[in-house]
């Protein structure tokens, strides 16, 4: 197993000569390993990693100047908008959102010549599906860098540089880490100069993760791959239970072979992911009944944990969008199908969604 190596800094041979480690802000070797990691799994040269997801989408941020535009999805994960619109508008940097399920939209909005475009795919919490490379050949036709969240789908089942991204961000609290224990981001790329730029940022802004934290991660990288799958199965059969029942109007999971970004999926992702989404016919109160009756989902925000998770997005996770454009629907329920007897899951839902009725 890789060390954790829970030191700040490094005895020096003599001073004034820099070789190897020397403070644990600029590099650590645990997160020198966990950095390695993320590089190879997301077939990478370079690899980062943070002291969450968001100090991993912030730092991407200081490659941006005042002036500078920002394109991103109308689906957004609600802390990233946040940041976009919250903060970093106050220095000067003009975020936009699209449905960039819409390619003519994306189109249209790189007219304005964004600096960045950020994907973020399947997104949350409506679980659309955007085409990496079609948006990606878009925005580099107008020299914009492309960024893609991959949180969602895991370098598992997407890998976005090889779709033609330039940048790939991960909050490892999700899938990476995998069991609800840390808190966590990365980044990857390909790209020598944008990684000097960031690698630069990283120790300048300082959002560095711990070394047990970084050890963590590492060790829940280690059974990514059968979690992704036991993920993903037992989602396709909560998705299809779910479309089944009187009580739900909608269920969006990509693996539905009706849902309208199936086929992209298929070609885009090796899996559809543990993520589903439902809209309850009864509204938000329904909503909320339902989600304070689950006995094995657990009301809580986050995702992509060995223990199921629900989420009632409006209030919980994308409260930060209330009143806005985005708003999200009061009857959005999200489920993060974890990796439990799947009988157990679907119990869990029926006798819920029973006394919510
Ligand atoms: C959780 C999440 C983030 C933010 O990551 P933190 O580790 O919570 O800071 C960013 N993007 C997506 C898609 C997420 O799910």
């Amino acid at each position: 197993m890789t060390p954790i190596y829970q030191t700040s800094t490094y005895a020096q041979p003599e001073p004034a000569v820099h070789k190897g480690y020397d403070y644990s802000r600029t590099a650590n070797p645990t997160r020198t390993a966990l950095e390695t990691c993320l590089a190879s799994l997301e077939d990478a040269t370079y690899g980062l990693a943070f002291a969450s997801g968001m100090a991993a989408i912030t730092t991407i941020a200081y490659l941006l100047n005042p002036g500078d535009r920002i394109l991103g999805p109308d689906d957004v994960y609600g802390g990233t908008y946040r940041l976009f619109v919250r903060v970093l508008q106050r220095y000067g940097i003009q975020p936009a959102f699209v449905d960039m399920t819409d390619l003519t939209r994306v189109e249209a909005a790189m007219a304005a010549r964004p600096r960045m475009v950020v994907i973020e795919t399947p997104t949350n919490p409506f679980l659309k599906i955007l085409d990496i490379s079609r948006i990606a050949e878009l925005a580099h036709a107008h020299d914009a860098l492309v960024v893609v969240d991959n949180t969602f789908a895991s370098p598992y089942f997407q890998q976005p540089l090889g779709l033609g991204a330039d940048l790939v961000v991960h909050s490892t609290t999700k899938y990476l880490g995998g069991h609800s224990d840390v808190v966590g981001g990365g980044l990857a790329t390909s790209s020598k100069e944008i990684y000097e730029t960031l690698k630069f940022h990283q120790n300048a802004a300082g959002a560095v993760p711990g070394p047990f934290d970084c050890w963590l991660v590492l060790r829940g990288i280690k059974t990514l791959a059968v979690r992704m799958e036991r993920h993903a199965s037992n989602a396709l059969q909560v998705a299809q239970f779910l479309r089944g029942h009187p009580a739900v109007a909608r269920v969006l999971y990509p693996g539905l072979p009706d849902h309208p970004g199936h086929h992209l999926a298929s070609r885009q992702m090796k899996g559809f992911g543990g993520m589903v989404s439902a809209v309850l016919k009864g509204g938000g109160q329904v909503a909320r009944t339902a989600a304070s009756a689950t006995r094995v989902f657990i009301l809580a925000e986050s995702l992509g944990g060995v223990e199921s998770l629900l989420d009632h997005p409006a209030s919980m996770t994308h409260a930060s969008l209330a009143g806005s454009p985005l708003q999200i629907d009061e009857g959005l329920l999200r489920l993060s199908v974890g990796i439990e007897h799947v009988q157990d899951l679907i119990d869990d839902l029926k006798q819920a969604l029973e006394k919510a009725k």
